[in-house]
């Protein structure tokens, strides 16, 4: 029998815990019933990190990769994609223009690629830092040594998404890689320092809610620090471009489970809801959302980052405008922690 949500049901989950039946019945809730998780997971992030939410930068620096997801664009196998890394110098112009416009948060995204040395992205670090901005590093799996160089440097967090928690679905998506050796990765980040942050891409083709459920639950086992979903949109000249994108309430729902099971954990309204449903991100936000990225990628270059096609770029002014009409306070990461 389908499980009725009410205020009083997510109360008494909320005292006593949620288990593996509650969070699918969350995920396939009706939509009055998802106002009022969306409510109840308002509640618990006003509660646990204030009306606040903050606003970070990313610039993604390097495109080429030895990888061959299935679900993505810049893929070793796609030969169509135009390739471009960026300089130390271009890199601290575009930190600073973030700095002077109040951002504190800086996010150096990068396909998992060799255009780019171990010890040329300690000097990057290291200057931004120097700047008074915080560094968080999204650049897939490297040598474990320079993971103490980066840190040194004054990186502090790693992004780096599990995907799916769906270990065959896991291995077609991404040939070549295990879950376990994913998952490893995120343990030895932690092991070296960082803060981590992950999370699944939400409707790849064969995805269950099951395993979305099993997405949570690896979520909280990995204790992340940040928690995200991003919904897949096809990325053209992939085995996936003619798949049908994944389903934008699904993630509203998904982003209310993570901010009701998980409670104490940054979770950042993504541009791929933005890109699939009007005021996207917004209602990202009144789902339990507390975190918006700004693209800082020169203009020239982010449509050669194809993560997916014909991607929505969030601007400083959309953020501020995001921020403000789901009644949150703009501050920065550290005054949010603090
Ligand atoms: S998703 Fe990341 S690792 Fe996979 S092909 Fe794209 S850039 Fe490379």
């Amino acid at each position: 029998m389908k499980t009725m949500i009410n205020s009083e049901w997510i109360q008494r989950k909320l005292e006593s815990g949620f288990h593996r039946e509650d969070l699918r019945s969350i995920l396939t809730s009706s939509d009055d019933e998802a106002e009022l998780l969306y409510s109840a997971a308002r509640k618990i992030r006003d509660e646990v990190f204030g009306k606040k939410a903050f606003i970070r930068a990313v610039v993604e620096f390097a495109n080429s990769c030895r990888c061959s997801c299935l679900y993505c664009g810049m893929r070793l196998n796609n030969p169509d994609g135009i390739r471009f890394s960026l300089d130390h110098a271009e890199l601290l112009e575009i930190a600073q223009k973030a700095f002077d416009n109040g951002i504190r948060t800086f996010f150096l995204q990068a396909a998992e690629s060799e255009s780019y040395g171990a010890l040329w992205l300690r000097d990057v670090i290291t200057d931004i830092s120097r700047m008074g901005m915080g560094v968080l590093l999204c650049v897939g799996v490297h040598q474990e040594s320079d993971l103490d160089l980066w840190r040194e440097a004054g990186a502090y967090k790693f992004i780096l998404k599990h995907e799916t928690a769906d270990r065959e679905l896991f291995e077609k998506m991404k040939p070549g890689f295990t879950l376990e050796g994913r998952i490893e990765w995120l343990q030895t980040l932690r092991k070296h320092g960082y803060h981590i942050g992950s999370g699944p891409l939400l409707g790849l083709p064969g995805q269950t809610i099951d395993s979305l459920v099993d997405d949570l639950f690896l979520l909280r086992d990995l204790q992340s620090e940040m928690s995200s979903v991003s919904v897949f949109l096809p990325a053209e000249g992939t085995p996936l471009e003619n798949e049908p994108t994944g389903d934008p309430e699904l993630g509203l729902r998904f982003i209310a489970a993570m901010r009701l099971f998980l409670r104490n954990t940054l979770i950042p309204a993504t541009s791929t809801f933005e890109k699939l449903l009007e005021n996207g991100q917004y209602r990202c936000f009144q789902a339990g959302a507390n975190v918006i990225t700004v693209n800082m990628t020169p203009q020239k270059l982010r449509d050669d980052y194809t993560i997916y096609s014909d991607r929505f770029y969030v601007g400083l002014e959309h953020a501020r405008n995001t921020i403000r009409k789901a009644g949150l306070l703009e501050t920065t990461e550290g005054e949010l922690l603090s």
